[in-house]
């Protein structure tokens, strides 16, 4: 059993988040303002349906408005792009989020490229890339944010460590990246093609798993007394890999015997956490502060853009 004191929990982070999002809010709605944040989900993938649903039940919670505008995955691009369009041009639409993936034959990035940046609350759009690679203030990416957010909440120096970002995604690990550097961490980004991974690894004094690789990261990987961070996110239904992973914990195993599947990270948690100095686990690591920076950013594309 891993001692409480070695968890970052990103879920009561992210709750400190949310009531402070909430507190913005309501001061904002006494000045007749309710933030909106509009979702577009395409096609019937059944997880990106679970995460809109959050993402609107978050919304509501917080005392801001949501729309959810939903289109089969026959819809063709150019209907994407006039809703788009029409989100753009509508004054009580603060916020504009395009849920990945986009059906089989749609180019996600003429979508995305045509949201208004101001409206981007995924920090996608390519103005809002090159502002924060500039380190000037725009959208950001909700996921490396919400990292940055919890390492500030906790105390945990970055500025002069050396960081490791495992996965170089436009969603995750370069922005990842660009945040660590602009926060002064020496950084080093790895990817699929990276030499001996874990001897790089091992370098880190941060560590941060975005490859999409489950139980990727193992003890080898890490440092005595690092700081691990895990953004991987696996549904593990298969019983001999959940045997392997989590044999020595009976929470998950019995967790696997109701519901038939576990979620797991990026890292092996059982054996890394001993090695690890923090380390955040999944669930209730860096999954539950994506969703409350969601929030923040809409709240912040509201505040910039009516200028309350
Ligand atoms: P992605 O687009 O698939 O990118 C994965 C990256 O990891 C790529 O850059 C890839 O390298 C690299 N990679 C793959 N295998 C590797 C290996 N063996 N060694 C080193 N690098 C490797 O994934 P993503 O969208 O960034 O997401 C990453 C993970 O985070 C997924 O598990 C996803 O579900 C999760 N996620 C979680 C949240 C959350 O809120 N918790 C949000 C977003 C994503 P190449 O570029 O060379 O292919």
């Amino acid at each position: 059993m891993i001692d409480r004191e070695k968890r970052l929990d990103g879920s009561r982070i992210a709750a400190a988040i949310r009531d402070e999002v909430a507190a913005q809010v309501a001061e904002m709605c006494g000045r007749g303002v309710t933030p909106r944040l509009d979702v577009v989900l395409a096609g019937d993938d059944p997880a990106s349906r679970v995460y809109v649903g959050s993402k609107a039940k978050t919304c509501g919670e917080l005392g801001m408005e949501s729309m959810t505008h939903e289109l089969p995955a026959s819809v063709a691009q150019d209907e994407l792009v006039s809703l788009v369009d029409r989100l753009n041009g509508d004054p009580e639409v603060d916020g504009i989020l395009v849920q990945l993936p986009l059906p089989r034959g749609i180019e996600s990035h003429v979508v995305l490229d045509r949201i208004d940046p101001a409206k981007d609350v995924d920090g996608f759009h390519p103005a809002n890339v090159g502002l924060l690679q500039q380190g000037r203030p725009g959208l950001v990416p909700c996921t490396p944010a919400g990292v940055m957010e919890m390492l500030r909440r906790e105390g945990l120096e970055i500025s002069g460590r050396r960081a490791v970002v495992v996965g170089r995604s436009d969603i995750v690990g370069k922005p990842m990246a660009m945040m660590l550097l602009h926060a002064h961490a020496t950084v080093t980004l790895c990817h699929s093609r990276t030499r001996d991974l874990a001897s790089v690894t091992r370098q880190a004094e941060i560590l941060v798993a975005a490859a999409g690789q489950l139980a990727l990261i193992g003890p080898d990987h890490v440092a005595e007394g690092s700081v691990v961070v895990d953004v991987g996110m696996h549904r593990v239904t298969d019983r001999e890999t959940v045997e392997r992973l989590f044999g020595n914990n009976p929470k998950k195993l019995a967790a696997f015997e109701r519901r038939g599947a576990v979620l797991a990270g990026d890292v092996d948690f059982d054996r890394v956490a001993p090695k690890a100095g923090r380390i955040t686990p999944v669930p209730g690591g860096v999954g539950p502060l994506t969703i409350a920076m969601l929030m923040a950013n809409t709240v912040r594309a509201a505040r910039l853009r009516r200028g309350v």
